[in-house]
This record gives C-alpha cells, structure tokens and sequence, in this order.
C-alpha cells in the first residue's frame, strides 16, 4: 500500500516541477528580448563610443594627420605594438623637415592600454569603436596607420636646379686662390716672427700704404 502512495507522490512532484519549468518557459516566451541577433543585426547595433577596437590616426578635413614622429607612442607601448620610420623631407621654403614616414601598428598583439594615445604630445591618435576586425591569417592585422596619400602642401620640393658648371668653376677657383693667399700670409708672418721682424699681411701693409699717401 505504502509503495502505491509513494508513486502517486512521485508522479504529483513530477507534474509540479514541470509546470514551474512550464511557467518558466512562458515567463520569458513573452519578455521582451535583450539578446543581440548578431549578425543580423548589424546596420543597427549600437557599440560604445569608447569601446577600444582598433587604434587609428586621427585626420583632419583635409587629409592630414597631426603624427610628428616623435616616438613617444613606440616607446611607451609596453609590446612592440607601434613600430615607425621617419624621413627628412625639403619643405617648399627649403629647409629640412623629419616627418613620419611609415606607422606600423599590429592589431594581434595590441592590449588595448591605451598608453600610446594618453602620452601622446599632439593628440595624434584614437580609438575606433569598429570592432569588426576578424581576419583569416595574422599578418592581415599589421596595419599601416598612415595610409593617406600626403597632401599637396605636406608634398616635398621640386628639386633646385643644377648651377651653371661655369659659374660653379669659377666660383671654386676664387675661394681656392683666397684660401691660398690666407694661407701664404700666415706662412709669412710666421717666419717674419721667426726671424724677429715684424711683417704685416698684404691686406693690411696696402691699406696703411693707402693712408700714407693719402695724408701726404
Ligand atoms: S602618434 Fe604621437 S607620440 Fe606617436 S610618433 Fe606621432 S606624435 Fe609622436
Ligand atoms: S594600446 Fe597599448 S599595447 Fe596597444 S599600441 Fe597602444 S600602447 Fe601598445
């Protein structure tokens, strides 16, 4: 008899835990969903703005990063993440100009600390929230940041036109007869002093000569 009771008992728990299981279940049936359908979803997902995916330049309007090269992103970053070149470019008034010339950066090893864009002198680069950056082989993650094509006024200058070989000859044989005439004014007055006789330069013994006769 004692047996008949405990299935009658077995089977009124059975049913109670399937209908807790059951209101359960028809609780979340009509709750309204908070699971991404990614992706679906896509063209409507909203990620956060400071969500760190990728690091990025910033670029202004008209195409121009504000990256110096300086090296201070490289060497704070504590992986060798960011490696740079720069270059010395001839700017349009002529003078010399390190400027960046490649930005290196892989995303595979990047920890996403953000010390390159804090230390940062000119507030150079960012974070994008684009989080879509799965590849199929590793090296597609080493990025080159400064991607842009220079613009025109970053550009460096036209090369300066070859002198006239002429004027170039002449111009060297004048500074080579200048030099030799120092060097055989010292040369003399080396041995005046020598000899302890008190001989001046050319130029100067010409002009007192000069004011000599012009008091006479
Ligand atoms: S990104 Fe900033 S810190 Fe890095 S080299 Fe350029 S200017 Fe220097
Ligand atoms: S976020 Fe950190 S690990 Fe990534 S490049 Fe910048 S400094 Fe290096």
């Amino acid at each position: 008899m004692s047996s008949v009771k405990e299935y009658f008992k077995g089977v009124g728990e059975g049913v109670k835990s399937l209908l807790t299981g059951m209101k359960v279940t028809g609780k979340e049936l009509v709750t309204p969903k908070v699971t991404e359908q990614y992706p679906e979803n896509r063209d409507t997902l909203a990620i956060p703005e400071r969500f760190r995916a990728e690091l990025t330049l910033k670029y202004d309007a008209s195409g121009h990063h504000k990256c110096i090269g300086c090296g201070i992103c490289q060497m704070n970053c504590p992986n060798g993440t960011i490696q740079l070149t720069t270059k010395m470019v001839d700017l349009p008034d002529g003078k010399k100009k390190r400027k960046l010339d490649k930005y290196m950066y892989d995303l595979g090893s990047c920890t996403f600390c953000m010390l390159c864009v804090t230390t940062c002198p000119q507030d150079a680069l960012e974070f994008t929230n684009d989080f879509e950056q799965a590849v199929f082989t590793r090296d597609k993650l080493v990025k080159q940041l400064n991607y842009r094509p220079e613009p025109a006024d970053d550009a460096p200058a036209a090369p300066k036109p070859a002198m006239d070989p002429e004027k170039l000859a002449r111009i060297k044989a004048e500074a080579l007869a200048k030099a030799a005439k120092i060097k055989a004014e010292k040369e003399a007055a080396a041995k005046a002093a020598a000899e302890g006789t008190d001989v001046k330069p050319a130029a100067e013994a010409s002009s007192e000569e000069t004011n000599n006769e012009t008091s006479k």
